[in-house]
């Protein structure tokens, strides 16, 4: 076989998938080096993380390269902003003109009042952006940190000193998947494959989702809870495991502050009490419970869905308490501190030093959001755009994502697009956010430049990207145009001549070359369990904190609470509406790619067909779905894997073959027209993105 590859020149290069969610399965790239293509990709044996697997986005991934409606040069808006007219202008004129437009916004509004814009982090541009953002001056980069990491990492770090993370390297008893779809998602750091094989060696599961979802279908107890009452759910856990005396006294003893006050607090919320609203039986919540506090250890992937309403900060803190009580945090197999290797810290990197007063002047410290979180909710960086709230802000730049389909209250953004002196976007394609855009860059993509992955989400390692290979003539990676952009709008002296340093500067301490690094695969911390026995946990109080000791100080509730639904039931709106992600795409990308439009052509809208029955709708039939912020259309799919009273809608959807000037269909099928920025949870401004309540009928009638 080798010997018949070499003969038609294809050769197998090791490096890791990014791009398609967060990454992180190592691959073995088969490249046709004379046509300077990729011709397969399959997953690497030797990947720590996957093992060999790899998931249909991985093996689809190179059609990203290819597809013929690829960006290939810079692009100036010629016509109105979003009229879809546009001509091609070389790097230099696109790069000068962004510059310009961002400094005169600087000299006319200050710093300020330009924005830096991120999606999901996908490699270190993410981290170039922050320091493009800091050098220019501007302490606002905006990212859907709100429904995405931050409450875990952050609710943690006040807890328990840390982000604690899902340890799948190690054996648990027991896994529960909370609000996380992982054979679908992949998400945050954790490949399917790991917990995937521990159950195959008979780890139990427990699975808290309203769907049933495959791997529901496999649990010891599948937990259908109603959208939103994560928090509900998880104190009547906490109830379970102090009022039978199941938790882990030797560590509550020595290593919890406030086990009093929690546990006379919970009393209320009993099984019996929670059960309405949770809608799981009140036995089913106390057996699951008492089965997560004998089974040790046991270890709780948290999906971002329990940062997804308004209580988000309840939801992470109850979840922590009962790792904590449980004896499961910081011990292997649990929920740990996963610790970076050797490498380049990210306050040096993205030189945090540059601007000290960040913390008081970026937007969200004036709506006294959360202190350590140091990026912008959107729905923020919307108001100071629509209102001037705190302050100004005029110009925009955006890569690695796309607002207008991705920020709740979609027509709000749209609103904020037009209102913008100036908007940069960098892409691989147009996108919805790229037609508002004055300016737009095409970028290089994964396999087609040498990048480091995972540094900077919390999961201790980072990965090797080496390129592939070169991209086409006219795309640059996003860390050369900042790179560019950098000198032209901050001193020049404190950017590379070749962006390429950044991968040589994050890999300093470590001592390693690219090269050198590239060749190992990817460089791990050590493990570290039960450090708190040497040096105590890192919060005031050395201790866990069940009773948050900073609660006064930071305006937060000291006890994780129920407060309500995140919605007010509204008799018109009867159905609760929720939404998944499809393991075909990543949030709103990859509609273009045309292998996975024919496995998923079209939005779907996950019906009961009992509920379906008394709307008259039928498998396939269009569906306008509607709540109190709008309507969309999505198409029908019976199944009884949801609840009567529950739709699941599809999100990100858009539409690239419709046209520019409409923004290619955006308005159509997007769930976040669904969605309202208001109300906002107060420590980290994250809206509803579930949960809202709504209506269904048939598209004809
Ligand atoms: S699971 Fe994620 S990292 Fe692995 S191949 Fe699929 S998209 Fe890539």
């Amino acid at each position: 076989m080798e010997e018949k590859e070499k003969k038609e020149g294809i050769e197998w290069v090791r490096t890791h998938c990014a791009r398609m969610d967060h990454g992180g399965c190592a691959l073995l790239v088969g490249v046709d080096r004379k046509e300077n293509r990729i011709v397969q990709v399959k997953g690497d044996p030797e990947g720590f993380l996957n093992r060999g697997y790899i998931c249909p986005k991985g093996v689809i991934s190179p059609d990203r390269l290819t597809h013929p409606d690829r960006l290939r040069s810079p692009l100036k808006r010629v016509g109105e902003r979003g009229e879809g007219k546009w001509t091609p202008v070389s790097w230099e004129e696109a790069l000068e003109e962004t510059a310009v437009a961002f400094n005169r916004i600087r000299e006319t509004h200050g710093a300020r009042a330009v924005a830096f814009g991120v999606g999901m982090p996908k490699g270190l541009e993410h981290f170039v952006l922050i320091r493009l953002a800091n050098l220019f001056g501007s302490p606002n980069v905006v990212a859907s940190q709100d429904v995405c990491h931050a409450p875990r990492e952050i609710t943690g770090i006040h807890t328990c000193g840390f982000y604690p993370v899902a340890d799948f390297h190690q054996r648990s008893r027991l896994a529960v998947l909370w609000g996380s779809n992982i054979t679908s998602t992949n998400e945050e750091g954790e490949i399917c494959s790991l917990p995937l094989k521990q159950l195959k060696e008979g780890m139990d599961l427990i699975v808290v989702d309203p769907r049933k979802t495959d791997l529901a279908e496999k649990a010891k107890y599948w937990l259908p809870l109603r959208p939103g009452t994560d928090h509900a759910l998880a104190l009547a856990f906490l109830n379970v495991v102090i009022e039978e005396s199941l938790y882990d006294r030797d560590f509550v003893e020595k290593w919890t502050h406030g086990f009093e006050d929690l546990a006379v607090h919970v009393r209320p919320y009993t099984p019996e009490n929670m059960a309405g609203i949770t809608w799981v039986p009140a036995d089913r919540i106390r057996e699951a419970a008492r089965f997560y506090a004998r089974s040790k250890p046991a270890v709780i992937q948290w999906g971002n869905p329990v940062e997804h309403n308004i209580h988000t900060f309840d939801i992470t803190r109850a979840l922590l308490c009962l790792m904590a009580v449980c004896g499961n945090l910081a011990v292997p197999g649990g929920n740990v501190e996963a610790v970076d290797p050797k490498i380049m810290g990210l306050g040096e990197f993205v030189r945090a030093d540059l601007i000290p007063d960040k913390r008081k002047d970026m937007i969200s410290a004036h709506h006294r959001v959360i202190p350590r979180l140091m990026t912008i909710a959107p729905a923020y960086f919307r108001k100071a755009v629509l209102e001037d709230v705190p302050y100004p802000v005029r110009g925009f730049y955006a890569m690695c994502s796309n607002p207008m389909l991705s920020y709740a209250d979609s027509r709000l953004t749209y609103e904020a697009f037009r209102k913008l002196d100036f908007v940069a976007v960098a892409d691989l394609f147009m996108t919805p956010t790229a037609a508002m855009a004055d300016i737009v860059f095409p970028v290089a993509s994964q396999f087609e430049f040498d990048d480091i992955g995972h540094y900077g989400i919390g999961h201790g390692y980072v990965l090797a990207r080496p390129k592939v290979v070169d991209p086409p003539e006219g795309c640059w990676p996003d860390m050369k145009i900042m790179n560019e952009l950098g000198k032209r709008m901050s001193p020049p002296e404190l950017w590379h001549d070749d962006y390429r340093e950044f991968l040589a500067d994050l890999l300093k301490p470590s001592g390693l070359t690219y090269e050198q690094f590239a060749e190992k695969g990817y460089l791990k911390g050590p493990d570290r369990f039960r450090a708190y026995e040497a040096k105590g946990f890192r919060t005031p109080t050395g201790k866990v904190e069940l009773r948050l000791s900073v609660a006064e100080k930071l305006r937060l509730k000291p006890l994780p609470e129920f407060s309500g639904l995140p919605e007010e039931e509204e008799p018109g709106y009867p159905l609760i509406l929720t939404s998944a992600k499809s393991r075909y795409y990543l949030h709103s990308s990859y509609r273009w790619l045309d292998r996975f439009r024919k496995l998923r052509p079209r939005p779907k809208v996950e019906i009961h067909p009992e509920t379906a029955a008394r709307s008259g709708i039928a498998e396939g039939d269009e569906v306008v779905i509607e709540t109190k912020n709008g309507s969309i259309v999505q198409y029908a799919e019976l199944t009884d894997r949801v609840d009567r009273r529950t739709v699941n809608a599809s999100h990100g959807w858009w539409f690239p073959e419709d046209s520019p000037e409409s923004q290619y269909g955006w308005r159509k099928s997007n769930f976040n027209i669904l969605t309202s920025a208001a109300p906002l949870g107060k420590e980290y401004g994250t809206p509803n993105l579930r949960a809202v309540g709504c209506r269904i009928r048939k598209a004809s009638s």
